[in-house]
């Protein structure tokens, strides 16, 4: 885990709620049990197979673009790229009403839509963030699930992945957003770098617990 290229194939996390922890595969089963029966719908959201993952419980009034929205604030918003969903082929998106749609294969729909008119219980979607770098996500409904207070409900992520410093070994906290090399503050400062800027400081992103680590200018949760 010396670069961005190699992620670990499976991560842990943690149950936000009791502090249990599991492999994305063993936590659905948990949560169920956990939260108990409800009318949310349980989704699970993976990035890179099961190394980056997300359980959240939605609110049957929750939109496509509720969806969007928490993706980009929790994993993905780097400069408001466009995003799209796609379910049984059909795209949906953000609608430009002066777009032209004659090339798409299928015209896209309005995220607008409710996700309890586009899903069901054993439904899965694919999502992608920016068409150029992309961020793909898979999502599937797990089940349902006893709600939070809020639209959109975090219940478990993976836990930070430890990446190592490619030079010492250490702690990795900075990621070349060119090779996607991996690098510690110290080894970083004291020029222990990769060859792709001629610039020191230019093109190292921090390291982030998300599947957009290291592409574009990823940096992080923005607050809000
Ligand atoms: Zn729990
Ligand atoms: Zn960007
Ligand atoms: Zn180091
Ligand atoms: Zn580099």
């Amino acid at each position: 885990m010396h670069t961005l290229m190699d992620p670990p194939s499976k991560t842990t996390g943690s149950c936000l709620k009791c502090g249990a922890t599991y492999a994305n595969s063993h936590m659905g089963t948990h949560l169920a049990r956990c939260h108990g029966a409800g009318d949310a719908l349980h989704l699970v959201i993976t990035g890179g197979g099961n190394t980056w993952w997300m359980h959240l419980a939605a609110r049957p009034t929750t939109t496509l673009r509720d969806l969007d929205h928490h993706l980009r604030a929790t994993w993905l918003e780097c400069c408001g790229h466009l995003s799209s969903f796609t379910i049984n082929g059909v795209p949906y998106e953000e609608i430009d009403p002066d777009a032209d749609f004659s090339w798409y294969s299928a015209a896209p729909r309005s995220v607008a839509a409710r996700l309890t008119k586009v899903l069901a219980v054993g439904s899965t979607f694919d999502y992608v963030y920016d068409f150029g770098s992309s961020t793909e996500l898979d999502g599937r409904v797990r089940g349902t699930i006893a709600a939070g207070k809020r639209k959109i409900t975090l219940l478990a992520q993976n836990a930070p992945i430890a990446w190592a410093c490619a030079a010492c070994g250490g702690p990795a906290t900075r990621a070349c957003g060119c090779c996607q090399a991996l690098r510690c503050a110290p080894c970083c400062d004291q020029g222990q770098r990769c060859d792709c800027f001629d610039d020191a400081d230019e093109g190292w992103l921090p390291v982030v617990n998300s599947p957009r680590v290291g592409v574009c200018g990823y940096e992080g949760p923005h607050a809000g």
